[in-house]
């Protein structure tokens, strides 16, 4: 059992992808400590295989802008954690479509494949947990995030719509909507935001970053693996089709 919250999750099987670096990496540490049995999918095959032998996961080299990928990579899982995801900054007119294609697929299409994959082993136990990492950007856009705000709201309806199927089947199936995490992919925005907004690095976590947000610092990947873990505890069968903020209050202005 784990010390942390006292949740035991031996005898689960959980899926994380994107789990190699950032939130993933921090789901993948939580839902081991909870007990689970955790499979890391992640396309970086140096990093999930290192994390896995560090924690006693087990590792899956995908990569899903191929679908084919994700085909059956919800076999089996007693909990889905769609986390894996990547961000293109750039004005409309100047955004590359392959891109756009490409975000769609890693994170809608994807995600889709794997629940696909998951729901009846979990219609067949009766119990189910799928968690998507969307994002702020799931419920609010920003300008130059065209793809990676279209998937968000994507998955948002995704999750709402499983949401629907699973309640019969003990199944539930949540967002979870973080503000800027203190992760790479949000590092190399901080460059990218700097280069669009012409300011140096050092103000763009202050004044562009969080510039809407009342709780002036970043969130910490635990937080949101926190909350992810605490979707699979006891007292959570009516937490379903929801969208859970951990913005420091970004969708409250
Ligand atoms: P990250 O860049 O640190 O990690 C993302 C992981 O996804 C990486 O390990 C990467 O290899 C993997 N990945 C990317 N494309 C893949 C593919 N085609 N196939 C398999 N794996 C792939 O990013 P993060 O900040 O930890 O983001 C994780 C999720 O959280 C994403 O869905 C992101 O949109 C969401 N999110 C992040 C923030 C933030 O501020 N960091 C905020 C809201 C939501």
């Amino acid at each position: 059992m784990s010390e942390r919250t006292g949740l035991d999750l031996n005898g689960k099987r959980v899926l994380v992808t994107g789990a190699a670096s950032g939130i993933g990496a921090a789901l993948t540490r939580r839902f081991v400590a909870a007990g689970a049995e955790v499979v890391a999918a992640d396309k970086a095959a140096d990093a999930v295989s290192a994390l896995a032998d560090e924690l006693g996961a087990t590792a899956r080299v995908v990569d899903l802008a191929d679908p084919g990928d994700a085909d059956d990579l919800g076999d089996g899982a007693d909990v889905v954690v769609n986390n894996a995801g990547f961000q293109h900054v750039a004005p409309v007119q100047e955004f590359p479509p392959e891109v756009f294609a490409a975000i769609l697929r890693v994170m809608v299409e994807s995600p889709f494949r794997i629940v696909r994959s998951a729901l009846p082993g979990m219609y067949q136990r009766g119990w189910g947990r799928i968690i998507n990492i969307s994002s702020v950007h799931g419920l609010r856009a920003s300008p130059f995030k065209s793809a990676y705000v279209t998937a968000k709201h994507a998955l948002e309806g995704l999750s709402k719509t499983i949401a629907l199927e699973g309640a019969p089947h003990g199944v539930t199936s949540n967002c979870l909507c973080p503000g800027f995490v203190r992760t790479p992919l949000v590092e190399r925005q901080v460059a990218e935001q700097a280069r669009l907004h012409r300011v140096p690095e050092a103000q763009v976590t202050e004044d562009v970053l969080l510039a809407r947000t009342p709780v002036k610092r970043l969130v910490e990947p635990e937080e949101v693996a926190e909350l992810a873990a605490w979707l699979c505890g006891p007292g959570t069968t009516s937490i379903t089709g929801a969208s859970l903020s951990v913005d420091g209050g970004w969708t409250a202005n």
